[in-house]
């Protein structure tokens, strides 16, 4: 469901259905004007509640005031919660059980284990404590035994926490903030951030997409860094439809697939 003209969310809601669409799942989508109110929501998310053809739903956040997205998240069905945001998947998450974790720290953590191997022991620091990406990213981090901090605004000696890092995951939404000189030789660095800037060397009123870290300055000192775009969000993506599979599963008496 996507709600109002969100130029990124417009974006980011395009690209899903497409993966929808490339690995065959049947996927309903319901644009919705700016105006929809919150009871509108609440009512089509109670329908596709009591729908047993949908397995999976997705409310692309952030959604337009006044509407209150704790409660559009508290109404979905905690079983057909595919980004893992409902509280009872939260609580499911940092207590160690099994639950649908949110999908872009999930697939940081898939690149850094397919990259480091054993996390255990590592320092791991989390830039940025959303509800969608920082905590989730320091509870999964936790699981696999590193050491975590999390960081924020009020953080003090930024640069200085992040060069004591074996692992950095940065989800600030503030372009190429992460200088070269905050990594630790050798370190892994995720950018989650996707920021657009101006970008007058492709031409007038042109902008790209850059992360929160200074890819250029970073990539001489982290021995791995995602780039952005291609880095981070492909894996996003990918979560999505495997949390999808995993709840359609569940929700139909399958065993888990091996994915
Ligand atoms: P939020 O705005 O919800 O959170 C940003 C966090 O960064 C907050 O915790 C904030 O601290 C912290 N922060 C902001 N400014 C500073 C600063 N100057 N110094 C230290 N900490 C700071 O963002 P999200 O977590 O939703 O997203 C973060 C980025 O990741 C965005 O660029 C977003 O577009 C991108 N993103 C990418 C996805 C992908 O698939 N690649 C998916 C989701 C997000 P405080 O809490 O103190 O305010």
């Amino acid at each position: 469901m996507l709600v109002g003209s969100n130029p990124a969310s417009q974006i980011y809601v395009a690209s899903k259905r497409k993966a929808c669409e490339e690995v065959g799942f049947v996927s309903r989508s319901y644009d919705l004007p700016e105006t929809t109110s919150e009871a509108e929501l609440l009512e089509l998310i109670d329908t596709l509640n009591a729908d047993n053809t949908i397995d999976g739903i997705l409310v692309q956040l952030p959604l337009p005031d006044p509407i209150d997205e704790a409660k559009v998240i508290a109404a979905i069905d905690p079983a057909k919660d595919v980004d893992g945001f409902h509280t009872t998947n939260v609580g499911r998450l940092w207590t160690g059980l099994d639950a649908p974790v949110p999908c872009t720290p999930y697939g940081c953590l898939l690149m850094l284990k397919e990259t480091l191997g054993e996390l255990k022991g590592k320092r791991a620091l989390v830039l940025g404590r959303s509800n969608i990406v920082g905590k989730p990213m320091a509870a999964l981090l936790l699981t696999e035994h590193c050491t975590v901090t999390i960081a924020h605004s009020r953080t003090e000696d930024l640069a200085e926490r992040c060069r004591e890092a074996d692992i950095l995951v940065a989800a600030v939404g503030r372009a190429e903030m992460v200088r070269g000189d905050w990594i630790k030789p050798g370190a892994a660095v995720i950018d989650v951030g996707i920021n657009r800037v101006e970008a007058p060397e492709k031409g007038d009123g042109e902008t790209r997409l850059v992360g929160d870290v200074a890819f250029d300055e970073a990539k001489r000192v982290a021995g791995f860094i995602t780039p952005v775009p291609g880095g981070v969000g492909p894996m996003t993506i990918a979560n999505l439809l495997r949390n999808t599979v995993v709840a359609a599963c569940r929700q139909n008496g399958l065993p888990d697939p091996e994915i």
